[in-house]
């Protein structure tokens, strides 16, 4: 078996010379346990941010799909998929009783009618109930309004401007090449689309949305959040999802104050974890599941091939190299 730990706190921008790829004996099974062996492991923002508090020489964090292969668990028999909160692992000697990681769940794979199991990472699993949930609890859009979404063509970003055309939407999407506005508005169904590289997104924004933002589902933070919050509508609602504009900075984290636009517009600002939705997981995979049959959402994964290539993977999703959900095939 194998895995990578992180050998060092990585500043700023994660190096390979952080992680160290080592060899490990696993243990024979005892009652209630099971061997997984890994076969699409999940690469996602939240992982940098999380690398502040892991320990040196502990295992990397993270999920995968991964399919059990020996098993002294009734719960978890042999055949089928898991989605694993093992972190970084090629095989996992895991037990039916292990606690949370992260708050994420690990459980066995719902049947996903005939789609590719890798969806379990990404539209049917965490990212799809981000999109889900964060969108319909906390912005509640309602048909007519304007969403914007930053991180738009991302895993989660993707799914949150179609879920916003399927509730009735105009939905504007923020990210960082044409080729990836191009996919969200020809494809996807996006109205807008905003380069926030090469654009004054500021300008941009005034002309997609000329009655103003309602709706902002904030996967970046940063100037990107306030140039959109300062042109929301009175009771906008803002899903504070992430900030991958701050997961790699160095040093303390700046904090933007609250701008006048929060006070007089009345905003309502609420961060959130996906995990707040565990008792209803299934609810989300379903749904998103439904809309896929019938059309209405559309899905991309990035696939990076071997595990040996799991660093390189995650490192080029921070930089924007993926199209919706990066994922790496063991
Ligand atoms: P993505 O698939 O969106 O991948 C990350 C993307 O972020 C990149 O493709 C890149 O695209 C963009 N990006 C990188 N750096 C910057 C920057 N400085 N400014 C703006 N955009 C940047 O990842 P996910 O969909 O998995 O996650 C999106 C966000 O949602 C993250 O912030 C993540 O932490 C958060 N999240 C939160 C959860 C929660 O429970 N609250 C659960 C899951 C995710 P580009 O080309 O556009 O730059």
């Amino acid at each position: 078996a194998k895995k990578y730990i992180l050998v060092k706190k990585s500043e700023g921008f994660p190096k390979p010379t952080d992680f160290k790829l080592v060899e490990e004996q696993l243990p024979p099974l005892k009652e209630n346990e099971y061997l997984t062996e890994a076969v699409f492991l999940s690469v996602d923002p939240y992982m940098r941010a999380y690398m502040r508090r892991l320990n040196v020489n502990t295992t990397m964090i993270g999920s995968q799909i991964a399919k059990i292969v020996e098993s002294k668990s009734a719960k978890f028999p042999v055949g089928r998929y898991v989605v694993g909160q093992y972190g970084w692992r090629s095989h996992t000697v895991a037990s039916e009783n292990a606690p949370q990681e992260l708050g994420l769940q690990t459980f066995l794979l719902p049947d996903l009618q005939g789609l590719p199991v890798s969806l379990g990472l990404g539209v049917l699993g965490m990212p799809g109930n981000t999109a889900y949930f964060g969108l319909l609890e906390l912005c509640k859009p309602k048909a007519g309004e304007t969403v914007v979404v930053s991180g738009a063509a991302g895993a989660v970003g993707s799914l949150v401007g179609q879920i916003a055309k399927i509730k009735g939407c105009t939905a504007i999407g923020i990210a960082g090449s044409d080729e990836k506005g191009k996919w969200l508005t020809q494809e996807l169904g996006f109205d807008h689309f905003i380069n926030y590289k090469t654009q004054n997104v500021e300008k941009e924004l005034k002309k997609a949305a000329p009655k103003g933002v309602d709706c902002y589902f904030d996967n970046v933070g940063g100037e990107i959040s306030t140039t959109v919050i300062n042109q929301m509508n009175l009771f906008g609602r803002v899903a504070v999802c992430g900030a991958i504009s701050a997961y790699n900075a160095t040093g303390p984290i700046k904090v933007s104050t609250p701008n006048a636009s929060i006070v007089f517009q009345q905003l309502k600002l609420e961060g959130f974890i996906v995990s707040t939705w565990n008792q209803r997981w299934m609810e989300g995979i379903h749904q998103n599941l439904q809309w896929i049959q019938q059309g209405k959402l559309k899905y991309r994964e990035t696939v990076t091939e071997g595990f040996e290539n799991i660093f390189k993977a995650f490192t080029e999703m921070l930089q924007g190299g993926n199209v919706g959900k990066a994922i790496v095939k063991v």
